[in-house]
């Protein structure tokens, strides 16, 4: 009888705390769920995992399988990421350091979006101006204000369907943005979960909110990947989408870097405007630097 009222759902564990998982349903509830012994002999289960439930009337739930994990960083420590937000801020935004963390995104094979921040600190035409230079680049981009909560919607929209991650310099404002989209992100874990108390005075794990408009969005910023490690210095053209397709028509082909040489197609896609030049200096700064790391390598 009991078993009839058991329902089997899917769901993805937004956090986890001494043995409980909390794991949004599918169907857009929270459980509080166990572990099922061949499953913990299995291996750790992490935050962002896809999980199947069994849910017992009583409300009591165990997680039964885990379903095979797609990515995972290291920081924040989630599973499944699949959207990474570079983030940087007006009135100055660095944008070497954004091009770079674009380029670590790809390598991660991460879904990226541009998001340019604190814009009541710059003029209509400056924010203009950097969405366009990203939207070329290939970027989907939302301007914001974590302050006023301007394109914070915008932003939103562009997380449905992902698992995402907010990245950027300390100070750009992520944690703003993190409250703008989830007004309830201050709360401590355990709140989150529908039995409360637990978990309050033990140290704070990484939590995925499940934002309004859908979607989940790792509490805590970060990204894993800040050095340029593994990436190869032919592969460098492949992470800048904007590089990459003028590249495709270089008539030296693969063993082009693409560094400005004559005869190449960069210099000129940047001369048409087909490739900013800002991006294109960027580029050269990262392959100079892949580059160095060859060499230390083989040194
Ligand atoms: P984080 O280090 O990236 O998490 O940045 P915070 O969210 O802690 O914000 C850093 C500082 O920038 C704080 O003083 C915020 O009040 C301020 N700040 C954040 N967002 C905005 C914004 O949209 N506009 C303005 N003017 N200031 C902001
Ligand atoms: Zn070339």
């Amino acid at each position: 009888m009991v078993a009839e009222l058991q329902r089997v759902e899917e769901g993805v564990v937004v956090t986890r705390q001494s043995g409980f998982y909390t794991v949004w349903l599918t169907s857009g509830s929270l459980v509080e769920a166990v572990l099922r012994g061949k499953v913990r002999k299995a291996g750790p289960v992490l935050t962002g995992d896809r999980v199947r439930v069994r849910v017992g009337a009583d409300g009591s739930a165990v997680v039964e399988e885990v379903l095979p994990r797609t990515t995972w960083l290291a920081r924040p420590p989630v599973a499944n990421v699949s959207c990474l937000v570079a983030v940087a801020a007006a009135p100055e935004p660095d944008l070497f350091l954004l091009d770079r963390l674009l380029v670590l995104g790809e390598a991660s094979r991460l879904a990226c979006v541009v998001c340019i921040n604190k814009i009541d600190l710059a003029t209509p035409e400056q924010v203009a101006q950097w969405r366009r230079l990203y939207e070329q680049a290939g970027y989907p981009v939302a301007a914001t204000s974590g302050r006023t909560g301007d394109g914070v919607a915008d932003l939103a929209r562009l997380l449905v369907s992902h698992v995402s991650t907010l990245s950027g310099p300390s100070g750009v404002g992520k944690s703003s943005l993190i409250n703008a989209l989830y007004p309830e992100a201050r709360l401590e874990v355990g709140e989150l979960s529908p039995k409360l108390g637990r978990g309050r005075h033990t140290t704070r794990q990484v939590q995925l909110l499940p934002l309004p408009a859908g979607g989940l969005l790792a509490d805590t910023p970060g990204f894993s990947r800040l050095e340029l490690e593994g990436i190869a210095p032919q592969q460098l053209d492949r992470l800048m989408p904007d590089i990459r397709r003028a590249a495709e028509s270089c008539e030296f082909g693969d063993s082009c870097m693409h560094r400005g040489e004559e005869g190449c197609a960069l210099p000129q896609a940047v001369e048409e405007g087909a490739v900013a030049a800002s991006r294109f200096r960027h580029y050269r700064r990262l392959l100079e630097e892949v580059l160095e790391q060859e060499a230390r390598k083989y040194s």
